[in-house]
């Protein structure tokens, strides 16, 4: 392993709505929109936009595209249908739930045709996390019709 490496840039994300480059805001901060800490995030205030970080990242690395209040909705919505299939997976297959979360992603990238890389809960824009949800809804019906009646 290499010792002295160069040191990166910092980085600085751009608001995906207005263009304007994000600002980092903590809590307590004037702009913070949460009441409670959620950690340090990128912010396009005009835009009421935001992302978090990693939360071990010392460079303030955004986890993803800043979202707006639509997205954030998208995200939510993307989450509560996929995370029981985690839950049950994960159950199912002896494997942790964030193994089976990222199955979870990976099958949803092959079904919507995307690059794995840019399939997570903090990089699909809101079409994006529509059609997956859509992914997930219909895999469910699919699944009941399969099911035997009692
Ligand atoms: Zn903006």
């Amino acid at each position: 392993m290499r010792v002295a490496r160069p040191v990166k840039p910092l980085p600085q994300p751009h608001c995906e709505y207005c263009g304007a480059p994000a600002v980092l805001v903590r809590v307590g901060g004037l702009s913070y929109p949460y009441r409670e800490d959620r950690g340090t995030l990128w912010l396009c205030e005009p835009c009421q936009a935001w992302i978090g970080i990693y939360s071990r990242s010392t460079r303030n690395v955004p986890l993803g595209r800043l979202a707006n209040a639509e997205l954030r909705e998208w995200k939510a919505k993307l989450h509560a249908a996929l995370e029981p299939m985690a839950v049950i997976k994960a159950r199912r297959d002896g494997i942790s739930i964030f193994e089976a979360r990222a199955k979870g992603y990976r099958w949803l990238a092959s079904a919507l045709q995307i690059d794995e890389k840019a399939c997570t809960i903090h990089h699909l824009d809101a079409d994006q996390c529509r059609a997956a949800v859509g992914v997930i809804e219909q895999f469910e019906r699919s699944r009941l019709d399969r099911a035997p009646s009692e």
